[in-house]
């Protein structure tokens, strides 16, 4: 098993992969998005490469650590929590990994507590691992496992370095993306005209037309964010643009706008008439 095989965005394959350089893993770790599977499979591959003893790439699936991590036999990786829906993480089985976590690994130096779908756990069980997170014993590497980091104490979140798997970044066609950035300048620049040159393509091809919509509804919400929060992460140089141009009652009518358009489209609306008018709300949204 290789990085490569698992669909990571890039910021958590570089995190992970600057950990295995230097084999300097945080002691408190936490998987959060995508399925159950997917976050059990890279818990198990983050613990083989904690544990991998090779001095090359990690891991190296050849020394005995990764033969017995491989195996899913591994004495010093420890898995707990249940992954079907609906199981409870009892505070019983956090105070039993509270207690193990002091006995010194087996063959390693180090040892692995996988604690999976942590979004079981209640107030009380997730206090109860607290206690060990706060100050494990330095050979001790926690990977918890949970839907959304939403789910857990934010005094537990603190003390994990949180691993998104998320969806995958929808990518675009190059065509659709410079359609939206066109779109973009034309609404910054508040010109009727240039609103309708932008969307000249669209009128001329049904077929990008979701895509389009799509691209256009992530650069507005993007825009919406920007400037609610601040939130710089990811967004776009159209994205900034928007945000300071345009206020948020009109970025959330543009939004409503394509939103509508998308929807009708999808029950097979008249595809002429609809076109028009979304370029008629678009151009009151910001008038
Ligand atoms: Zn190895």
């Amino acid at each position: 098993m290789k990085i490569d095989n698992f669909n990571l965005n890039s910021s958590v394959k570089e995190t992970l992969l600057s950990y295995s350089a230097d084999s300097l893993f945080p002691q408190t770790m936490l998987i959060e998005g995508a399925d159950t599977e997917k976050r059990t499979e890279l818990a198990r591959f983050i613990a083989n490469l904690i544990l991998c003893t090779s001095d090359r790439e990690k891991p190296c699936g050849v020394c005995s650590a990764c033969i017995k991590c491989k195996a899913l036999s591994n004495p010093d990786v420890r898995e707990y929590g249940e992954e079907k829906a609906g199981a409870v993480f009892k505070v019983d089985t956090a105070r039993e990994i509270r207690s193990d976590a002091f006995v010194i690994p087996n063959d390693s130096d180090r040892k692995v507590y996988i604690i999976k779908e942590t979004q079981n756990m209640n107030d009380a069980a997730q206090n109860a691992m607290l206690k060990i997170l706060e100050e494990p014993p330095h050979f001790d590497y926690f990977i918890l496992t949970a839907d959304s980091r939403g789910a857990m104490l934010d005094t537990i979140l603190s003390r994990a370095v949180v691993l998104s798997l998320g969806e995958a970044v929808p990518s675009f066609s190059d065509g659709v993306k410079s359609c939206c950035k066109e779109l973009a300048v034309a609404l910054c620049k508040r010109s009727r005209f240039a609103v309708t040159e932008a969307l000249a393509a669209v009128y001329n091809d049904k077929q990008i037309f979701e895509e389009f919509c799509d691209c256009t509804e992530e650069m507005l919400v993007g825009a919406l964010r920007l400037k609610k929060t601040g939130a710089a992460d990811g967004v776009t140089p159209e994205c900034e643009r928007l945000a300071l141009s345009l206020d948020d009652d009109e970025l959330y009518r543009l939004f409503e706008a394509v939103k509508q358009a998308h929807s009708q489209f999808k029950q097979n609306a008249n595809y002429n008439i609809l076109i028009t008018y979304m370029s008629v709300r678009l151009w009151g949204a910001i008038e």
